[in-house]
């Protein structure tokens, strides 16, 4: 294959990208009502793929649509690996939507893959400047108000798209959402992973944050290396006191924060790396290759 798209359907076949897939009046375009996963593929290797779809039953579950079939997804994502041909990494996109039935009888249901791209790797490497925005909810609400659909990777990422947006305008590259009372709650496409002398934190999921594949795949790789793992409230002032923060997902890998709201925080290259190495370890196929 050629083309630097790439589409697989369910039934195990590759179809042509430029060909359109989806109808209008698909409730997944219509109302953004439906649920992703985005997987990394590298070396043929689609990583953290068992937990991606418990995260995308669990997704679906939440919207009340149908189970996915995980059989079906293993056959869509052997296809499209088979079908990448290419050296570069693939980040590939299961994207599941009501479709045209409200009942859910009739979804939509694909992967898409495009490579990771080049300014991703970059970020990879240099590390990021990091903007903490405001999310507005209080974390308390998330068990209360299960409608919001905090902690779900449904297809309605519209403000999270536009959180990025703005702190581009702004001159920074990532952003970092915040509870009113300051807790560190997760970036628009990634995991908050903070560091301190041995110990290694992240947000609960409890605060209505995405549980990561990324972030859980890095903590079992540290925790059997003899790193702490604890899922525990972040604040603010432990950002800046931090040897190191992070932004984990499948396409930031560990990506260090080295500026956040302007303010230069503690060098944390050499850690970064040795972060990136554990969680490389977990895909020995890739120990012989750089980690971007
Ligand atoms: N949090 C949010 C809001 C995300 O969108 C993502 C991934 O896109 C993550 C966290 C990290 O998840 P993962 O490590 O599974 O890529």
């Amino acid at each position: 294959m050629t083309d630097d798209r790439l589409l697989a359907l369910l039934d195990g076949t590759l179809a042509d990208p430029a060909v359109p897939l989806v109808r209008a009046g698909d409730l997944g375009l219509m109302r953004g009502d439906g649920v992703f996963e985005t997987v990394l593929v590298e070396h043929a290797v689609p990583r953290e793929l068992d937990a991606h779809l418990d995260r995308l039953a669990r997704s679906a579950a939440l919207l009340g649509l149908p189970p996915p079939d995980p059989a079906a997804w293993r056959r869509c994502v052997a296809a499209a690996v088979a079908g990448w041909g290419r050296p570069d990494e693939l980040s590939l996109t299961l994207v599941c939507t009501r479709g045209t039935a409200p009942d859910g009888t009739a979804t939509t249901a694909f992967a898409y893959g495009i490579p990771v791209s080049p300014r991703r790797r970059q970020l990879r490497r240099t590390g990021v400047a990091a903007l903490s925005l405001e999310r507005g909810l209080d974390p308390g609400l998330v068990g209360r108000a299960p409608w919001l659909l905090h902690g779900v990777k449904s297809l309605s990422y519209a403000v999270n798209m536009a959180a990025t947006r703005y702190v581009e305008e702004q001159g920074a590259d990532d952003a970092i959402f915040t509870a009113p009372d300051g807790t560190v709650l997760e970036g628009p496409t990634s995991t908050v992973v903070v560091a301190h002398g041995d110990v290694l934190r992240t947000t609960p999921a409890s605060l209505g944050v995405l549980p990561g594949t990324t972030q859980a795949a890095l903590f079992a790789a540290a925790e059997a290396a003899g790193w702490q793992v604890r899922t525990e409230p972040i604040s603010a002032a432990d950002l800046h006191a931090a040897d190191g923060v992070f932004l984990t997902s499948a396409g930031h890998k560990v990506t260090r924060v080295h500026t956040l709201d302007g303010t230069r925080l503690r060098d944390s290259s050499a850690l970064a790396a040795h972060l990136a190495r554990l969680l490389e370890s977990r895909y020995p196929n890739r120990a012989v290759h750089s980690c971007n």
